[in-house]
């Protein structure tokens, strides 16, 4: 084994504090993060579904996460030390599109081939899951037997069960599962795939299993304080009309769930500022001597409570989300933010001493045009007289499955850097921008409304260098032109999304 890596592992595993490992079981799983450990340790679904399998009488669940070195020949677990490929079974946590990369990696280091028709029949059954699935997982269709369809607590259990019920073939055990609701069999399923699942309410809320310093949240204890949301913007795969809506954690479940080790607490959901309780929880937390963090600022829900709480529980920068560049824009994508809240958060941000705001954005919307950046300019001016510290975070818009704004076109590369270059001109001075990348977010967007061709063009490009000229070699294939939303009779979230387009047209 490689020392280097061999070192890091047992540096990771040492550092865990809280973890109750399970060492042996029947059924040996071992569940790999397709990024690397730092992630990983600050996936509050990938703590959740280890905690469910190390819950099932005959399995247990061994960690693995994307290398950061190349130099290595072997995956090995986080446990054991053990090769992946020893494992009986193996699942993935898949978050976004760009974790494709790291499937192919991680499934080349278990010394697999790297798509399931490949595998021999005595190959470990290899499934995933993961945030990924609410929107479009058919691009990493070819490289999984079966994939779980959004919230996996429940069927994972239901999974290794029936494998376990199939003597281990995986043959059976898919055939069996193509005809379960929730479950995704590519082989059988093609492009389509089938709806998400929802858990059952036990699952409510998530906790992680352990604090480490050594993950992106550093010795945080992460909390799912809501699960979902009620609110509709249309870009969104977490919308009210996913998977039911907005589920909330009690207080007293959230609050009794922190660990006694644990110095900071991180409240997790789609929008953690929508639950009524959520100044009192804050403040519970802070009260405990504990810091406190939040995944979601809605502009629209601080008070200057709830700032306050936060300012005490050790923030230093208020994130919140404008999203559109003119508050037509935001009008057409069903956001409720309007320039009257973003100003209030400056308010805030600056009364109890938070040094940066914050504000993502989003560039390339439908119908955007380089006026809105006129209007953009103005919001911007307002909110620096009354902070003096303002940071944009960019990212160019993808459409998503599942969502209204399903199958609308990317704005071009050219477009998102001359929007760029247009708000770097007109803010200079007044806020800092800081982008994502606008050639990766047509990789992102190529994938998001992609099929499985799109995955297969993945290796292809990663065979090639893996930059983005390989990637934009591989996805000039015919095969892995987008195909525009999938068919379906329109939702009325998606007939009012359509009317306020036309609105915005017509004006
Ligand atoms: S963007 Fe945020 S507020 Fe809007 S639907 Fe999604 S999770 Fe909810």
């Amino acid at each position: 084994m490689h020392q280097n890596y061999k070192n890091s592992l047992i540096k990771f595993r040492d550092a865990e504090v809280g973890y109750e490992a399970k060492f042996s079981a029947d059924l040996e799983v071992a569940l790999v993060y397709p990024s690397p450990y730092r992630i990983a340790a600050a996936s509050l679904g990938f703590h959740s579904i280890v905690k469910v399998v190390n819950q099932l009488e005959f399995a247990c669940a061994h960690r693995a996460a994307l290398p950061e070195s190349d130099e290595l020949d072997v995956l090995r677990c986080l446990e054991s030390l053990r090769p992946v490929s020893d494992y009986d079974a193996i699942g993935y946590s898949v978050a976004y599109e760009m974790e494709l990369s790291g499937i192919i990696k991680t499934l080349r280091l278990c010394g697999l081939p790297t798509l399931s028709k490949d595998r021999p029949e005595s190959a470990p059954l290899v499934f995933a899951g993961g945030p990924l699935t609410f929107s479009n997982p058919a691009p990493i269709g070819p490289f999984f037997d079966v994939i779980c369809l959004g919230e996996g607590e429940d069927l994972v259990g239901q999974l290794l069960q029936t494998y376990e019920n199939c003597g281990r073939d995986r043959k059976k055990t898919i055939n069996l599962l193509a005809e379960s609701p929730g479950f995704y069999v590519p082989s059988l399923h093609g492009d389509n795939v089938p709806a998400i699942a929802r858990a059952d309410e036990r699952h409510v809320p998530a906790q992680s299993q352990f604090t480490t310093p050594y993950s992106e949240l550093s010795n945080m204890h992460l909390t799912e304080a809501v699960r979902g949301c009620s609110r509709g913007c249309n870009y969104c795969v977490m919308r009210r009309s996913t998977n039911g809506g907005m589920r909330l954690g009690l207080p007293e479940k959230v609050l009794a769930s922190i660990p006694d080790h644990a110095t900071r607490v991180g409240l997790v959901g789609a929008s953690v500022t929508d639950h009524p309780q959520i100044a009192e929880i804050v403040e519970a937390v802070v009260a405990s001597g504990r810091e406190v963090g939040i995944s979601s600022l809605r502009a629209d829900k601080l008070t200057e409570r709830l700032v306050a709480g936060l300012a005490a529980g050790g923030y230093r920068t208020l994130t919140v989300a404008a999203d559109g560049a003119s508050q037509k824009l935001r009008f057409s994508m069903d956001r409720r933010t309007n320039d009257g809240h973003l100003i209030q958060s400056a308010k805030l941000a600056k009364a109890f001493g938070l040094k940066t705001l914050k504000v993502y954005m989003m560039v390339g919307l439908p119908e955007e045009t380089d006026a809105d950046f006129d209007e953009l300019t103005s919001l911007i001016q307002k909110l620096h007289q009354h902070h003096p510290r303002i940071a944009l975070g960019v990212s160019p818009f993808v459409a998503k499955r599942h969502t209204p704004l399903d199958g609308q076109p990317y704005a071009g590369i050219d477009v998102v850097n001359r929007r760029l270059k247009i708000m770097r001109k007109n803010l200079k001075g007044m806020a800092e921008i800081r982008p994502t990348s606008a050639r990766w977010a047509w990789v992102e967007y190529m994938l998001a409304q992609g099929t499985q061709a799109s995955g297969l063009a993945v290796i292809e490009a990663e065979k090639n260098g893996g930059n983005f000229a390989a990637y934009k070699k591989a996805f000039s294939n015919e095969a892995c032109r987008p195909t525009g939303p999938i068919a379906k009779v329109p939702s009325s979230s998606e007939r009012a999304t359509a009317q306020r387009l036309k609105v915005i047209r017509s004006s």
